[in-house]
């Protein structure tokens, strides 16, 4: 591989965190190259543009005081992207080998890449239930979301029935946060016990409007436009019943997308997130970057994935610089 054929930057994955990259690295003469990723299921949807293409309206991304649909703005990141000359690629990274240096991916069209540094943010995916109605729901404004603190403000959700399926710390945060808005937060479980922190359950669950249905699961979410009721069936007694609500909140987790790292010798935290060197977006591997919910099991939010972006590509700027590479 000749020197020339080296790229400064490579940025895996398009959600706001890697177009964000993008942005500076590209202002900062380094000539960014974008893998943008392929639509897959990892386990839940993947899409290029990220999650917020399975969204539709974002109401906190500062300067949107109307809003915005996700997918737009997804497209206005990519544009400003494209505007400074970034090079955008429709494909996969399948594979990396970062024993040496220039390092060296492998992309899933068969593509072979050579790059001084990468960054990686390739993101996470929500864990969804599987059911067809839920994801026609959720991409379409039909009020099934997987995230709380994202959409449940929203005009939809006040003061109106919701459903939270989830038994983690998390869930209890996000049903927490529901209850401000909502009439009444149905907690729905599949067992009788929270895996929860015992102080996390107790906050949400003293609140007055919540109501918990234990050993139920959602087997259907039943609704044209709009969700309009969920489907509960008992896990002991299979006996079904129906349960009325105008919005439905996943809270089962998130998956870091990393598979493609196997073997690359990038170290993962205890959750399984790219591990981060304190505040900064360095990888174990000098050279190596990560932005965005991929090293993110916190915040996950478009803001927050856009500022690690930024970081990174500072970082990978800095880093190039004291390497002599210009
Ligand atoms: C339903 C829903 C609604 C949300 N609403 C809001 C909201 O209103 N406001 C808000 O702030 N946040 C919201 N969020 C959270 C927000 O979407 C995420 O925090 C944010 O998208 C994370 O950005 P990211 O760039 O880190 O990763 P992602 O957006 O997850 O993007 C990851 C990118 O990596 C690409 N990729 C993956 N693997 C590869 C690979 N091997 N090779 C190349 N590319 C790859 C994917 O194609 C994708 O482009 C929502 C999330 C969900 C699920």
């Amino acid at each position: 591989m000749s020197n020339e054929g080296v790229h400064k930057v490579v940025i895996i994955g398009s959600g706001p965190a890697g177009w964000t990259a993008a942005i500076y690295a590209a202002r900062a003469n380094l000539d960014p190259i974008v893998f943008v990723g392929v639509p897959k299921q990892d386990p839940g949807p993947v899409l290029p543009g990220g999650q917020l293409m399975l969204t539709t309206e974002v109401e906190n991304y500062p300067g949107f005081p109307d809003g915005i649909q996700g997918p737009e703005m997804m497209e206005k990141f990519r544009a400003q992207a494209a505007r400074f000359k970034t090079q955008i690629i429709d494909d996969d990274i399948v594979q990396c080998d970062f024993s040496a240096r220039p390092f060296t991916l492998y992309t899933a069209e068969g593509r072979k890449v050579a790059a001084h540094s990468v960054i990686i943010a390739t993101g996470a995916t929500a864990n969804w239930l599987g059911l067809e109605n839920e994801m026609r729901l959720a991409t379409t404004g039909g009020g099934v979301s997987a995230c709380a603190v994202c959409d449940g403000a929203l005009p939809m959700f006040r003061g109106a029935e919701l459903a939270i399926v989830g038994g983690g710390d998390t869930a209890m945060e996000e049903g927490t946060y529901l209850t401000k808005f909502a009439g009444t937060v149905h907690l729905v479980h599949r067992r009788d016990s929270l895996r929860a922190s015992k102080i996390m359950q107790q906050r949400f669950l003293s609140r007055p409007n919540v109501k918990p249905h234990w050993n139920q699961a959602v087997v259907d979410v039943l609704g044209g436009e709009k969700i309009e009721a969920i489907l509960l069936e008992d896990t002991i007694t299979r006996q079904r019943s129906t349960l009325p609500v105008k919005g439905l909140f996943i809270a089962i987790g998130h998956t870091p997308t990393v598979k493609f790292l196997a073997g690359s010798g990038v170290e993962l935290n205890e959750k399984g997130y790219v591990a981060l060197n304190s505040r900064s977006s360095r990888t174990n591997i000098p050279g190596v970057f990560a932005a965005g919910d991929v090293a993110d099991s916190e915040y996950r939010q478009a803001v927050t994935a856009a500022g690690m972006g930024c970081q990174a590509a500072l970082d990978a700027e800095r880093w190039l610089a004291a390497e002599g590479v210009h």
